[in-house]
């Protein structure tokens, strides 16, 4: 079976989806049902029983389909199939984010309903992980020869620390290059890198204006912060009614949502701004920003920082970092979180930077730019990613996803992280499809089988073509 044609493979792929329809399906309720939410280490469980149970499931189904195995220590897995040293990987996981509340239908039951199956984990990852395997059972059991080895990793740590993949990596050799079925088709060959920058003040304790003596904002560092909360004390109750209208004065001129609230000598004060993801700060409104703009125009102690921080925008222009890049375009900056604790304020910025600039710049430009009263340091960072579109990788996936859907289509960019930056050469490619929701993470995750089938049959495709490419 050496001299087959795209056409032929792809008749080959279809029959024997058609043939397992009913297998694939049960598989797929059968993993769905496992509860694979992170939870306490166990024995050979570092992320707890769930994401255990769910990789002992999908790599004993592997193997009684006669694909090789492997089970890291309760990290990550995989199951392989073809000869040699060198392999290309798909990369998915297998743990979910917890449930939330008001599902119509249960979270972990798997229900089908007009050709689509609920469950937390449908599309992201595990729907996507069990399509990769039973491509790669096609290819086996079609008897198909690859010329390099194909592996399908499943990690167990994506929706945390990645530290599945890290322990992986300690372990086993890296692949050639590959895929990870966690984002978008066509695919996503480019990334911005994503810093978390902390900047942090002392506060200055002598002044005799009123003082803001609790402060913080925000719940995640990259999201935009909704959310903002102050105690300011005025020393008297006389001084803090008349701070109080001139808070309320200065927030309808700025359109500050506010509320306000008096207790002797103390005025609280919570700004209600919008949310929105890091990777796109300007559809929110700042809550931080809001409050700090209150605080900075009435004089209260420590009045440059609060100026400081209310100056902050959505590309990083008042941090000296502002840039872009012909592929992935601006750089953004969000104010994420802040506090003060003891007589320090800390502020944290999530920065989604350009494919050409590195944590190091970053750093580096940021402590040039601001007031060195700021001590500025880099809390988290993941590099950007950027596999050109004339490398093989590309060039593969972008043909086999156009000869499947009979036109072509542009290989995206994000400012979002995707599962591809976990091992190296390797792209985000699938499971949505152009024009279809993002339903990961939220109440009733669900996915269409008819994409479950159809990924099964391009990831068949693209694995074959990777390995005989590569
Ligand atoms: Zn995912």
């Amino acid at each position: 079976m050496t001299a087959v044609d795209t056409e032929g493979l792809r008749r080959l792929f279809q029959k024997f989806i058609e043939d397992h329809r009913q297998e694939m399906l049960d598989s797929l309720q059968q993993l769905l049902k496992i509860q694979s939410i992170k939870g306490p280490a166990a024995n050979q469980a570092p992320f707890g029983t769930g994401p255990a149970e769910a990789l002992a499931y999908v790599l004993s189904l592997a193997q009684s389909k006669g694909l090789n195995v492997k089970n890291l220590d309760g990290y990550a897995g995989f199951a392989e199939y073809g000869e040699g040293e060198d392999y290309v990987a798909v990369l998915s996981h297998l743990d979910v984010v917890p449930t939330g509340s008001g599902w119509t239908h249960p979270p972990f039951a798997a229900e089908i309903h007009e050709g689509r199956v609920y469950a937390r984990g449908a599309v992201d990852d595990k729907g996507p992980a069990l399509s990769s395997l039973w491509a790669l059972v096609a290819l086996k059991e079609l008897g198909l020869k690859p010329k390099r080895k194909i592996r399908c990793i499943f990690g167990l740590d994506e929706e945390n620390d990645w530290n599945c993949v890290k322990h992986y990596l300690s372990k086993e050799p890296e692949p050639l290059a590959g895929f990870t079925p966690d984002a978008d088709f066509p695919l996503i060959y480019a990334e911005k890198g994503v810093a978390t920058l902390k900047f942090e003040m002392k506060a200055d304790v002598d002044s005799m204006c009123p003082k803001v003596i609790r402060f913080e904002g925000g719940h995640r560092v990259n999201m935009v912060p909704d959310y903002a909360y102050a105690v300011i004390d005025c020393y008297s109750e006389t001084a803090a009614r008349e701070w109080e209208q001139k808070l309320f004065k200065e927030s309808r001129q700025r359109q500050i949502e506010l509320d306000v609230s008096l207790n002797g000598s103390r005025i609280q004060i919570v700004v209600r701004g919008v949310s929105a993801h890091a990777s796109r700060p300007e559809l929110g409104v700042n809550s931080i920003v809001q409050l700090a703009a209150l605080l900075s125009t009435n004089s209260i102690s420590n009045a440059a920082m609060w100026r400081a921080v209310a100056g902050q925008d959505t590309a990083g222009r008042a941090l000296g970092i502002d840039a872009f890049d012909e592929v992935t375009g601006e750089l953004t900056s969000n104010l994420g979180m802040a506090s003060l604790d003891g007589n320090t304020y800390s502020f944290l910025f999530n920065i989604r930077y350009p494919i050409d600039l590195n944590q190091d710049q970053l750093l580096t430009q940021c402590q040039e730019y601001v007031s060195d009263k700021w001590q500025v340091t880099l809390v988290e960072n993941l590099d950007p990613l950027y596999v050109p579109l004339e490398s093989p990788v590309v060039e593969v996936l972008s043909k086999v996803y156009s000869e499947y859907m009979g036109e072509s289509a542009e290989p995206l960019t994000t400012g979002g992280a995707t599962y591809a930056r976990a091992i190296p050469n390797a792209v985000a490619f699938g499971p949505l499809f152009p024009g279809q929701p993002e339903l990961a993470h939220q109440v009733d995750e669900s996915w269409e089988l008819a994409d479950y089938l159809r990924c099964a049959e391009i990831y068949a495709q693209a694995m074959l073509e990777l390995a005989n490419t590569l």
